[in-house]
């Protein structure tokens, strides 16, 4: 059976009618979120960033706190890499964060501080790909340019009834469709529409504005549009973690700094191992132990595990807990500590970035630690009888 045409592909006044359809269910039904109705370029950078693979609800409470502690790309560029990053913890995809970082400092370096205004010029800013550069071109900048994410495919997949529609394929259709008065307001209408009606399992056709433009609903094959994609094989680990506790006047734990490149990048965590390379890691509590200051590795006590999965790997972290002694045998101070490790690396004492360091264990120091580390901080005050303090 041949398929429906594509209405708008023959007549303008179809375009039109389109256009009016979803900007008229958007007028209704738009969710009220606190960035729509902003003029601000650099709000809706944060917000159309926040959403990247993140459920707009969950994006909400982290954008209201990063607004209050950034207000602007000014003070956004000038803060501490690791102000940003504690800014962002728990919201994961934690690269989304240090670019927009980037992006500020370029802004303010090369921009004279305000965002470039157009799609193109946004694309030169790091982190900002085509769909962020054409939302926030067309919201902030009134840009007759697409916005094509996930929700925004899935929509133009079914209306054409494509099975796999190409990148460019959907931002043609896109372009071509954009409404030139109103195209902040259209793209978000097709992203709630995305998001609330035409969502990827059980979607809502009966009240579905432009279904009579959709030709997967004409064909019974919307269930099947856009064609799954094989999902990646998620891989596993397992991991040793040591937790040293040291009895302070206020228990401190001891904490590492990730490599400033890849997965968690700059964030801090407590020493693991995999479990797979213990048998070759010899004496590894002993010298991390040794490392800060503490001596041999005291006896070490299970606790319970903690399981993680980031996007494509899943994490078992079996920690254990290591008392090393009361503030009068803790061996080095702190300092004494952190020089040592920046002298073997290499490194000047004066500005070297610290790699590891004793932290109180009821708030992490204030530092940014990824979820499954804060878990397994929340483990060790629970065996420590502190529960949430
Ligand atoms: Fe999506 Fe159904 Fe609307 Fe088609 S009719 S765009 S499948 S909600």
């Amino acid at each position: 059976m041949k398929k429906p045409a594509i209405r708008w592909s023959e007549s303008p006044e179809d375009v039109a009618s389109f256009r009016a359809a979803l900007l008229a269910f958007y007028d209704v039904n738009g969710r009220d979120l606190p960035w729509r109705g902003s003029s601000d370029p650099y709000a809706i950078l944060v917000s159309e960033i926040m959403a990247q693979q993140t459920r707009v609800e969950t994006v909400v409470p982290y954008y209201h706190r990063w607004m209050e502690r950034f207000p602007t790309v000014e003070v956004l560029a000038r803060a501490p890499e690791d102000d940003v990053l504690k800014a962002w913890e728990g919201l994961g995809y934690y690269s989304r964060a240090r670019n927009l970082h980037r992006a500020a400092k370029v802004v303010r370096e090369s921009h004279g501080g305000r965002l470039p205004d157009t799609a193109l010029g946004l694309r030169d800013l790091p982190g900002v790909g085509p769909y962020t550069a054409g939302a926030v071109a067309s919201i902030a900048f009134a840009r007759a340019e697409p916005a094509v994410d996930g929700n925004v495919r899935r929509v133009y997949a079914r209306l054409f009834d494509e099975p796999a529609p190409s990148a460019q394929q959907v931002t043609r259709w896109a372009s071509e469709v954009v409404d030139p008065g109103r195209p902040g307001d259209f793209n978000q209408s097709l992203m709630e529409l995305g998001a609330t009606v035409c969502t990827p399992r059980g979607p809502r056709c009966e009240v579905c504005p432009v279904a009579t433009w959709c030709r997967a609903r004409s064909a019974g094959t919307v269930e099947v549009r856009p064609q799954p994609k094989k999902r990646a094989a998620v891989r596993r680990e397992v991991r040793q973690v040591a937790v040293l506790l040291r009895s302070a006047e206020v228990p401190e734990v001891w904490m590492t700094r990730r490599p400033s490149a890849g997965l968690l990048a700059g964030l801090w965590e407590f020493p693991s191992r995999l479990i797979d390379d213990i048998a070759e890691s010899g004496d590894w509590m002993g010298e991390i132990a040794r490392e800060c200051g503490v001596g041999p590795a005291p006896e070490a006590t299970g606790l319970p595990e903690v399981s993680h999965l980031f996007t494509h790997l899943h994490v078992t972290y079996l920690p254990v807990l290591l008392r090393v002694g009361s503030t009068d045998d803790r061996g080095p101070t702190d300092d004494r500590a952190i020089e040592s490790r920046n002298d073997a690396a290499g490194g000047s004492r004066a500005g070297a970035p610290e790699v590891e360091r004793w932290v109180p264990l009821h708030d992490l120091g204030g530092l940014a630690v990824p979820i499954a580390q804060q878990r397994i901080a929340q483990v060790t005050r629970e065996a420590c009888g502190e529960g949430n303090g």
